[in-house]
């Protein structure tokens, strides 16, 4: 990776943890998710209204490291308007980014978490908010956990 794209790709964390997006309850949500990494201290919860096999609304809010915050702002702007099976196959790409450090070819917002690799304790932080989104789309109640999940 170029400085200058490694450079790029930290403004993208830096700037959803300045800006996050759709952060804040969700008054009209029919889904819930919670989750909380405590390796980290990291809480997030991941509200979603679903219409249809789509994902209408979502927002998240929480408390937590950089990493897990900015994580859980531009999965909600990736997840929105997709469904159930296209919200798993880009978190699927995206552990693969986080866990293996090897970005896609093409500039992609995910590639920005590749750094997140050389830290692997660091990896559950990135991959939180999509635990809860994912368990929200399920329809699980329970609290979603990272610690000693398979996938
Ligand atoms: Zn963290």
């Amino acid at each position: 990776m170029s400085g200058d794209l490694s450079e790029l790709y930290q403004q993208v964390i830096l700037d959803h943890n300045k800006r996050p997006r759709n952060r804040g309850r969700l008054p009209t949500a029919n889904r819930v998710a919670h989750g909380e990494n405590p390796t980290c201290g990291d809480q997030c919860s991941v509200y979603l209204r679903i219409e249809g096999d789509r994902v209408a609304e979502i927002s998240f809010d929480g408390a937590g490291c950089a990493i897990s915050q900015a994580s859980a702002s531009l999965m909600t702007t990736l997840v929105k308007g997709h469904t159930a099976d296209e919200a798993r196959s880009m978190y699927d790409e995206f552990k693969r980014i986080v866990t293996t450090g090897e970005a896609p070819e093409e500039i992609s917002d995910l590639a920005a978490f590749a750094g997140v690799h050389a830290f692997p304790a660091r990896i559950k932080c990135a991959t939180l908010g999509w635990h809860a989104a994912l368990n929200a789309l399920k329809g699980e109640v329970a609290p979603a956990s990272t610690e000693g999940a398979a996938g």
